[in-house]
């Protein structure tokens, strides 16, 4: 096992109305971390009795205490204090989720930054706000009368856990709503800060609730609570589908942040030098185990030999090991299970293409989560590795001879969350952009975040879309009310 960073709990409870508490009938289940994939630590295993609990804190603080009746600025003063608060721990945050997911050091010190971001973010927003006021003269007035919708369930996966709950936590917190939150199984140590961060800044004990446990348990409990109206998902498409399905009787509001199998398009006129350079990045940042992944790279036929030869020789150069090393490029996948998935998709992709480097487990290393950047070409668009999420470092590289072939390669998948276009025809570049079936399009760029633009996807990708006003519209109802003049 790697070393164990400092500030480790011994135990991780769950967190409601303000206390630590365990599980009502003690029940906890087996952390691993993903270096030596030994059990580091026992979790609280939340059931529907400790949702329960939370959602009923969450509802009292919702029903009786001020946090939705907080001037903007005033919430927006105590959002500021949790970005200062979790700027301040970024080397512990980094250390702590390195260590959890086996990212690689260096990225992972981005997160506590680009957390703070989101809650700075949404408390200018806050303050920013203005709704509509509508007048037909001499006989009617009309204004929008906008109000917190309740306790939101908000469910998180194992991909950069801390920066992704943080981007459900402000918008919610933000608009007035109290939550639960129920992280993944796989990672839920660094949403042990939460509780700490969120008291000290000034959230009023039970805003924020914290269920750990199984997604078929705590998650499942969450998502049929008749007390939460909303929920705000992450995760895969099928778990997606499954909550959607659960939730349907309550008729809750919700947000889905789905899987992806972004498309990287590469025409001949493109920089090859910063097209590879970035869809290098694309694919094995974060071990691959990224939403806006661009994981299916599609090239122009003229200069297909001599992407495929570059990008194969510098994906067998990225540097893979220990996650808590600075040199490290990619780290451990994050879990035993998650890196059977990917294996066993780098045999199919054996046959289903023509393997130009890794293909397996990363030589020369012990550890079984550790897994050799894998590149295929020449394969089909029909291909499972082609179609399916992988959500590892796994690239498939395809060729194309013109724009429509090319368009309809990247449309072939059921997902539609990002895609990638690197060419220097402005004309194909919009006219690409604006017919690719995805949520979100960088042309000669990739994955910077404006954080007031759309965030999501569509088709399988996802269902409804964050960021901006659209994240605090998703846990506000705004009521119309009208007046006759
Ligand atoms: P997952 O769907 O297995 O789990 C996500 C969360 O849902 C976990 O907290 C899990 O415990 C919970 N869950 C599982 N079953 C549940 C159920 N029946 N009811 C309620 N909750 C349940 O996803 P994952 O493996 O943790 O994450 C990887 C996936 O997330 C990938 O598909 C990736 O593309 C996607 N993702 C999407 C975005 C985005 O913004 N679109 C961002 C990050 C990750």
């Amino acid at each position: 096992m790697t070393t164990v960073p400092d500030g480790v709990p011994q135990v991780l409870l769950h967190h409601i109305g303000g206390e630590d508490v365990p599980s009502a009938d003690g029940a906890t289940f087996d952390v691993l971390e993903p270096v030596g994939s030994a059990v580091y630590v026992r979790a609280a295993a939340g059931g529907a009795a400790d949702v329960d609990r939370a959602v009923a804190a969450a509802r009292r603080a919702f029903t009786d205490g001020d946090w939705p009746h907080l001037r903007a600025r005033e919430r927006a003063r105590v959002l500021t204090r949790v970005a200062d608060l979790v700027e301040a721990q970024g080397p512990r945050l980094a250390a702590l989720e390195t260590f959890d997911t086996g990212l690689p050091i260096r990225q992972a010190r981005g997160q506590a930054a680009r957390a703070a971001e989101n809650f700075r973010f949404f408390a200018d927003l806050i303050v920013a706000q203005r709704d509509d006021a509508l007048e037909v003269p001499g006989s009617q007035l009309t204004y929008v009368h906008r109000r917190p919708v309740g306790v939101a369930g908000l469910i998180t996966p194992w991909n950069t856990p801390f920066m992704l709950s943080s981007w459900k936590l402000a918008p919610a917190l933000a608009a007035g709503c109290a939550v639960v939150l129920k992280p993944a199984e796989f990672t839920p140590l660094s949403a042990s800060l939460w509780p700490q961060i969120l008291a000290e800044a000034g959230v009023p004990a039970g805003v924020f609730n914290l269920v750990h446990g199984l997604g078929e348990e705590a998650g499942d409990a969450l998502v049929r609570h008749p007390d939460v109206p909303l929920l705000s998902f992450t995760g895969e498409s099928a778990t997606g589908a499954l909550i959607a399905a659960n939730a349907a009787p309550h008729l809750k509001g919700l947000s889905m942040e789905l899987g992806g199998k972004s498309p990287a398009v590469v025409f001949a006129d493109a920089d090859l030098d910063a097209a590879i350079d970035s869809t290098l990045f694309g694919v094995f940042s974060l071990n691959g185990e990224r939403c806006t992944a661009g994981s299916r790279i599609l090239v122009e036929r003229r200069v297909y030999d001599e992407f495929c030869e570059r990008f194969a020789a510098r994906a067998a150069a990225i540097v893979v090991g220990d996650p808590a090393d600075d040199g490290t490029e990619v780290g451990a996948l994050v879990h035993p299970e998650h890196t059977a998935k990917v294996l066993s998709y780098i045999e199919i992709g054996r046959s289903e293409g023509r393997l130009l480097a890794g293909g397996g487990r990363a030589p020369g290393l012990t550890g079984e989560n550790y897994v050799a950047p894998t590149v295929f070409a020449d394969v089909p668009p029909t291909a499972r590795v082609f179609t399916e999420e992988i959500f590892g470092p796994v690239v498939v590289i395809t060729p194309f001879d013109d724009d429509a072939e090319a368009l309809a390669f990247a449309n072939a998948v059921r997902y539609g969350l990002a895609a990638y276009v690197w060419t220097n025809d402005l004309v194909r570049a919009h006219t690409f952009a604006q017919r690719v079936e995805a949520g979100m399009v960088w042309l000669n760029s990739h994955n910077v975040r404006d954080l007031r633009t759309p965030f999501g996807g569509i088709k399988a990708s996802g269902v409804g879309h964050e960021g901006g006003y659209t994240s605090l519209d998703f846990y506000t109802h705004r009521q119309a009310v009208h007046v006759s003049l």
